[in-house]
């Protein structure tokens, strides 16, 4: 824990420790009710007091409304609600009044959903629009200029939550003046609170909701400011506490908390100059250029906040680049919302037209106001550290580490299709199958940084190899002649399957990759060791293609069918007739792992973990435990084995959050290793 270097803070930060005092002292002496008239009430009421009359100072709300809520995401209703009940009692009088709710397109999803929320709840029929940004992520103010005339209300942040990039309120209020609309504004604050100077009294903003937690205060306080004379109506009705505003009992330990980081903003004397902040993320960004080559930023960095970095990384994933950085202990977060299988793009990136490799691949970088010179230099040695893992792990290219080559069969995923690298350490030579386009910049840096001469390249079905040939360049051995699937034309060696068939093969070290026939239009191969002129079925370990294959004769018990599709990650399957084994109690608990390791010492921990992430990791996670090292992509190459192994000794799987550990158990399950287990939560509970 200690050891982590934080840098989420747009999504939260932690509380400032005399913020957490103060919540401290007010939960255990100043604990009263702020709505009692008695003693222990009143020194309550003068902590919420004090608290407001400071907010209020600082964000020039005049003779506006500020109330305390539990954060923006209340505040946006209220603001939506008071708006619209508006819009509907104009309707109901007939006046004129805009048919268009109009926000941002990179407005956190809070605002989008609670204008259709409360649209459809209230029966306001109004059309939601997104007002289009610019390629910096500035909102395009022509269209503003030609849609604001029909808004009934517009929304639009201060700062995003994903790029940092600061709206130009000035010119969005301007433009609204001048289209003379008479839509209800509503600015969300959340991201520039601290950071911006805000003088809301001074502009013709109607709404702006803030959080506490973005800003060293704890999570579930907030505060709403709304114009004075703009429409308003209470979300919360019942004991009339915040003026009748917002009821219920207020969260004064969290009001305390603010009140004590607002006092501090206030005084000056707390939180780095913005020069400082500046700095902060030069040296970040350094950090990031010198280990990452190629890196992309994706926000410009003279029209956003200090705090906020967002990049991606030319043929590495955001789900790599986090599990990497997260071996590191330096927490970041992937700007786009990513699964097992696919990464979906950032829909703020997707909106500023950034392409998609960069949309889908992109990671935040953000640091809370607190943040101090030795943390940025801790930051910036572990980014280094992290670029060398991704190099020496084979993630990025590096023609001069000469990384230690790999044996056997490698899984490459992408969006739920699959590539597969057969590797021969010895030889230093790899085949390739079914190399889907998005895994060109993975298999050329696997290739190049381990320094493989490529075979062959095949696919299963008809496939442009055209982009990779020429990304291997010299590691490829051009063939001239390939069929329509890749497989060279001429081929050394006639094998015959145990089906009577006799088929052309490649050798590679001490196997033979054959090609069988496929389905229609698809061609299959096993790989096995061959005996003679023969490829027996009994060494056939692994088939791909599999579906045509799995009734055949020329492939075994023992033959793991690799898929060329794994939408549900099942990574691959056994032939048929295998007895999968229930999942029940396939979780293991954390607490219950010395336990079982104790009464099965024959088990064997398994970490599967990718090596980049092994060679960025700080703290081991699991102790002292020794575990064996088998990443997820290799785990069908060791199952092989596994299963074959007579002892069938326990493997208890470990990840870092448990989601890889839980696949690997079940897919050793449903291949007939009854004794697979995962270690829940992964090594981040572990430890
Ligand atoms: N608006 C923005 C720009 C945010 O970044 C967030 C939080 O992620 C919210 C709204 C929601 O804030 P809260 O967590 O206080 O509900």
């Amino acid at each position: 824990m200690n050891n982590e270097i934080y840098l989420d803070g747009n999504a939260t930060t932690c509380v400032m420790p005399a913020a957490a005092a103060a919540a401290l002292d007010v939960m255990g002496q100043r604990y009263g009710n702020p709505s009692s008239s008695h003693g222990t009430g009143l020194r309550a009421k003068a902590v919420l007091d004090g608290a407001r009359q400071c907010a209020m100072r600082l964000l020039g709300v005049g003779a506006g409304r500020l109330l305390f809520n539990s954060g923006a995401t209340e505040g946006i209703q209220t603001a939506v609600l008071s708006a619209l009940i508006n819009v509907r009692e104009r309707q109901s009088r007939g006046e004129p009044v805009g048919t268009l709710l109009l926000y941002g397109a990179t407005e956190h999803k809070a605002v989008p959903e609670a204008l259709a929320h409360w649209n459809r709840l209230l029966g306001t029929s109004l059309t939601l629009t997104a007002l289009p940004v610019d390629g910096d992520g500035l909102h395009d103010l022509a269209a503003l200029r030609e849609l604001a005339p029909d808004a009934a209300m517009i929304c639009t942040m201060a700062a995003n939550n994903e790029t940092g990039v600061i709206s130009n309120l000035a010119g969005i209020a301007a433009t609204i003046t001048a289209s003379g609309s008479g839509a209800l504004w509503m600015v969300d604050c959340v991201q520039a609170l601290g950071k911006l100077s805000l003088d809301l009294a001074a502009t013709r903003i109607d709404y702006a909701p803030f959080s506490g937690h973005k800003l060293h205060a704890p999570k579930g306080i907030g505060m709403l400011y709304v114009r004075a004379g703009a429409p308003f109506t209470p979300l919360i009705m019942g004991g009339g506490q915040e003026a009748g505003q917002r009821s219920g009992t207020e969260n004064m330990a969290a009001i305390a908390a603010l009140g004590v980081v607002l006092a501090a903003l206030e005084r000056g004397d707390t939180f780095p100059s913005h020069a400082q902040l500046h700095g902060y993320r030069a040296r970040l960004a350094d950090a990031l250029r010198a280990a990452l080559p190629g890196v992309v930023f994706n926000n410009p960095f003279d029209k956003a906040l200090p705090t906020t970095i967002n990049f991606s990384v030319p043929g590495v994933s955001s789900r790599e680049l986090m599990d990497v950085f997260d071996a590191a202990q330096v927490r970041v977060s992937a700007g786009s919302a990513c699964s097992a299988s696919k990464a979906a793009p950032s829909y703020v990136l997707d909106a500023m037209g950034v392409p998609l490799w960069r949309s889908a691949g992109a990671i935040r970088m953000s640091f809370g106001a607190l943040v101090d010179d030795a943390t940025i230099a801790t930051a910036c040695e572990r980014i280094v550290h992290c670029g060398a893992a991704l190099r020496a792990g084979g993630l990025i290219v590096d023609e001069h580490a000469a990384a230690e080559p790999d044996d056997g069969l490698l899984q490459l995923g992408v969006d739920g299709e699959c590539g597969w690298l057969v590797l021969d350490a010895a030889s230093r030579s790899a085949i390739v199958i079914d190399p889907q386009p998005d895994l060109t910049a993975r298999i050329t840096a696997i290739v190049r940084g381990h320094n493989y001469r490529v075979l062959a390249l095949v696919a299963t079905s008809g496939a442009d190899h055209a982009p990779l040939i020429k990304a291997l360049g010299a590691h490829y051995d051009d063939q001239a002649l390939t069929d329509g699937c890749g497989w060279p034309a001429i081929t050394a060696h006639r094998l015959t399957l145990d089906d009577g068939v006799e088929v052309n093969a490649i050798a590679i070290g001490s196997q033979v990759l054959a090609q069988a026939a496929g389905g229609e239009g698809t061609r299959a191969y096993l790989l096995g060791a061959a005996e003679g002129a023969r490829l027996p079925a009994a060494n056939v370990r692994f088939a791909f293609a599999a579906q045509a294959l799995a009734q055949s004769n020329v492939t075994g018990p023992q033959t793991l069918l690799c898929p060329t599709r794994d939408a549900r990650n099942q990574l691959c399957a056994g032939h048929t007739g295998v007895v999968a084994t229930p999942d029940a109690d396939l979780q293991l608990d954390c607490g219950a792992l010395d336990a079982f390791l104790l009464a099965h010492p024959d088990a064997v921990l398994v970490d599967v973990r990718e090596p980049y992430e092994f060679a960025a990791t700080i703290d081991q996670g699991a102790g002292d435990r020794a575990a064996r090292s088998v990443p997820l992509s290799r785990l069908v190459e060791h199952a092989s084995v596994w299963l074959h192994d007579d002892s069938r000794a326990p493997l208890v799987f470990v990840c870092r959050s448990g989601n890889r550990s839980m696949k690997a158990a079940q897919c050793l399950r449903r291949l007939g290793h009854p004794s697979s287990y995962s270690l829940t939560g992964g090594l981040a509970l572990a430890a």
